[in-house]
């Protein structure tokens, strides 16, 4: 395929939606500058290929397609049932899973695809059969007072929110801390690792419905296999949710007890991070669970994206090419690269390192609340996301700490020696910054000071770093 193809369909893309609405096309250019322009080092992001983009504009948009494959309640979904078809395969093939399931729009919706599927597969309950989609209509008024009393007050044990679990394992921000009576393990206070035996403890005590391993902010490599063991020995179903580090599983970095696939009883994951596809979710899960996750949509999800899941069968046939594993590798060699480079200057680390693609500085090291540290590092043309640590006396508001991912930067092909440069301007941005006071002159979690000159220079640093590795090369909307 020549270079121009791509250059020629974004610009000819824009042509067509400038003819309608100027603003919209200036906006997506707008948006393509800005994405070059940024030394992104948000964990969750990445950029999709221009063969992923592509594959979501397009007629599937227009299509309705609920159910599954060879199982519409709409007529005319073959073509929709080959890219489902084709985006289960590859998600199989490439996870070694005995099943997949496609839809989920983001990966909210896929845990709560996960959540439904196993209380539909673990509670006992006449009321609940019923309810399924086929006969929904022959529930009584007394089948659903047994439902809502027999699905309730279920108990999910999951990793606390400042240890790095996320909103969804149990969270009252989040409908499955509503619809679940919530435990969590937290982190070793010494050495910020998760600690088996306090986790076995925990379920000793408390006997989840559901176990639920995986993370959104914690630096390390989990052991699935004894997490599994954990959640046998009190007979709770084992999830986990691998919406950030996907990629890694599939570019076979974690292997073995860090896979989470022959050893969860269901995983989740989105498919728009580290594995670098379109934004949105999927679900992969033993034989026995397959038939309920299946009931995703209509049962918790609105009708299927097929535009989406025909990117997601082009992210992931290339997710199952040899360079994406070499490109996995990559991703933790640039977050242990940075992470040696913060330390070296003196950053404090949650846990001391990673063996992911996320470092987490804890900014009070600096004197700094993560939303002053976000703030200065985006005046410096640095992206970042603030992030409680473990314990932190800030919140999750202010917060004590900086989430930095690597998945974004090695796509744009910077290496091990471009993260120690990025940790020196993050580190100098860091140790430049002076928290602020509030009018009362009480200490403000939120005022800082910045030399504007420094943080100018700071950003043409940054702009340097990324002018040999540019964005969508091949890509000229001029
Ligand atoms: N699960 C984890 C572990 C996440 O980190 C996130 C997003 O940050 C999600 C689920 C939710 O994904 P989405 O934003 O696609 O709903």
């Amino acid at each position: 395929m020549s270079r121009n193809a791509e250059s020629t369909a974004f610009r000819s893309a824009l042509e067509v939606i400038r003819a309608v609405e100027p603003r919209v096309a200036d906006a997506i250019g707008a948006e393509l500058t800005d994405q070059r322009e940024s030394l992104k080092l948000i964990a969750s992001e990445n950029y999709a290929s221009p063969a992923t983009l592509l594959a979501m504009g397009n007629w599937f948009s227009d299509k309705y397609a609920e159910g599954t494959v060879g199982r519409r309640f709409y007529a005319g979904c073959q073509n929709v049932d080959t890219v489902e078809a084709l985006a289960a395969e590859h998600a199989r093939e490439l996870f070694g899973a005995a099943h997949a399931y496609v839809q989920p729009h983001s990966g909210i919706d896929a845990n709560l695809v996960a959540f439904w599927a196993i209380l539909a597969d673990r509670v006992e309950s006449p009321a609940l059969r019923k309810a399924q989609v086929r006969q929904v209509n022959d529930l009584t008024e007394a089948d659903w007072f047994a439902l809502r009393r027999e699905l309730g007050n279920q108990r999910m044990l999951g990793m606390s929110l400042d240890a790095g679990g996320h909103l969804t394992h149990g969270f009252r921000p989040n409908i499955s801390g509503k619809m679940f009576d919530q435990r969590s393990y937290g982190t070793d206070p010494e050495t910020g690792l998760i600690d088996y035996d306090r986790v076995a403890e925990a379920a000793r005590e408390f006997k989840p419905l559901i176990l639920v391993g995986g993370y959104s902010a914690y630096p390390r490599k989990v052991n699935f296999r004894i997490l599994r063991e954990i959640a046998d020995s009190v007979g709770a179903t084992f999830m986990v949710d691998m919406a950030h580090f996907a990629g890694l599983v599939a570019g076979k970095v974690f292997t073995g007890d860090f896979d989470p696939v022959p050893h969860a009883h269901i995983v989740t994951t989105t498919t728009h991070k580290s594995l670098r596809g379109p934004r949105g979710g999927m679900v992969l899960c033993q034989p026995e669970l397959a038939d309920q996750v299946d009931r995703g949509c209509p049962m918790v999800l609105g009708g299927p994206l097929p535009h989406v899941m025909a990117a997601k069968a082009v992210a992931l046939a290339e997710a199952r090419r040899p360079e994406f594993a070499d490109y996995a590798q990559r991703i933790v060699d640039n977050s242990q690269a940075l992470a040696e480079g913060l330390l070296r200057r003196g950053a404090k680390l949650v846990t001391g390192g990673t063996d992911n693609h996320l470092v987490l500085i804890d900014v009070s090291g600096y004197g700094l609340t993560g939303r002053q540290a976000e703030q200065a590092l985006l005046d410096s043309g640095i992206v970042t996301n603030r992030n409680s640590v473990p314990q932190d006396p800030n919140g999750a508001w202010y917060t004590s700490g900086i989430r930095i991912g690597t998945p974004a930067l090695t796509t744009r092909g910077l290496g091990t020696a471009e993260m120690d440069q990025t940790a020196e301007l993050i580190h100098t941005v860091l140790t430049q910054t002076t928290a602020g006071a509030n009018a009362d002159g009480t200490p403000s979690k939120a005022k800082y000071t910045l030399d504007a000159d420094l943080a100018d220079k700071i950003s043409r640093q940054a702009a340097d770093l990324l002018a040999p590795h540019p964005l969508y090369p091949a890509v000229d909307l001029t």
